[in-house]
């Protein structure tokens, strides 16, 4: 563990989305790296999609580096090196991508989407998702590098605009340029929206709140 920082988080554990690509520019690489540090300077373990291709390896080789630990959540059928490389920390190796990311939003207290392509919007879509219907409470985290999701978040406030989305419902996703602003603004992150079904009545009660969140409604 990197000494020097206290633990000034409410998070364990964050669930990192990202690309299984780096992208064409080195701005990509070098916000994983820079979530990274946010992390290991936090104290916060890691939980990702397991391997070393794209984003996902920077991210968790420099978390693990870092002395936080590392859990790789993924299917059998991405475990062949060729396919997701090598694996840092602890693997988990699950049957399917449902049970993946239902695992791993069971371990994090919070999600961080880097950039990606459409496995990474599919999965911050999902927990944004669920956040909004009740079934967890834990902030979802949209680092924005070099405006990259500009299109995907004015597309949201275009559903705001049209009526399918509630502006509370809005509120759900926060984002930010950097890691250093995104942790900041997920470590104040109330949940404020109405919630489709009460938490309770989700048989994922698992997922549960993130830590200090315990009695929040
Ligand atoms: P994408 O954003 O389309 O690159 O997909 C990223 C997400 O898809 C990751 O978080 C993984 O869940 C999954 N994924 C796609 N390709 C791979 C791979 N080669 N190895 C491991 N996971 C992958």
């Amino acid at each position: 563990m990197e000494e020097g920082y206290p633990k000034t988080t409410n998070f364990n554990r964050i669930c990192v989305f990202c690309g299984s690509n780096s992208g064409n520019r080195d701005v990509f690489s070098e916000a994983a790296i820079q979530l990274g540090n946010e992390l290991v300077q936090r104290k916060i373990d890691l939980v990702y999609g397991g391997g070393s291709v794209g984003l996902m390896g920077l991210i968790s080789q420099r978390v693990y580096d870092g002395g936080c630990h590392v859990l790789g959540v993924i299917p059998k059928a991405l475990m062949p090196l060729e396919i997701s490389g090598a694996t840092v920390g602890e693997v988990r190796i699950v049957s399917d991508m449902h049970e993946r990311k239902a695992a791993m939003a069971q371990e994090a207290d919070a999600f961080v989407a880097l950039p990606g392509g459409y496995g990474t919007m599919e999965e911050l879509l999902e927990m944004i998702t669920w956040a909004q219907l009740g079934i967890h409470k834990k902030p979802v985290g949209l680092l924005n590098v070099d405006g990259y999701y500009n299109c995907l978040l004015a597309l949201f406030d275009n559903g705001v605009k049209e009526g399918f989305i509630k502006p509370g419902a809005r509120d759900i996703i926060i984002s930010a340029p950097s890691a250093k602003e995104l942790m900041m603004k997920m470590e104040q992150y109330t949940p404020t929206h109405e919630h489709v079904a009460p938490h309770e009545s989700w048989q994922m009660k698992q997922l549960g709140n993130y830590p200090g969140q315990e009695n929040a409604e």
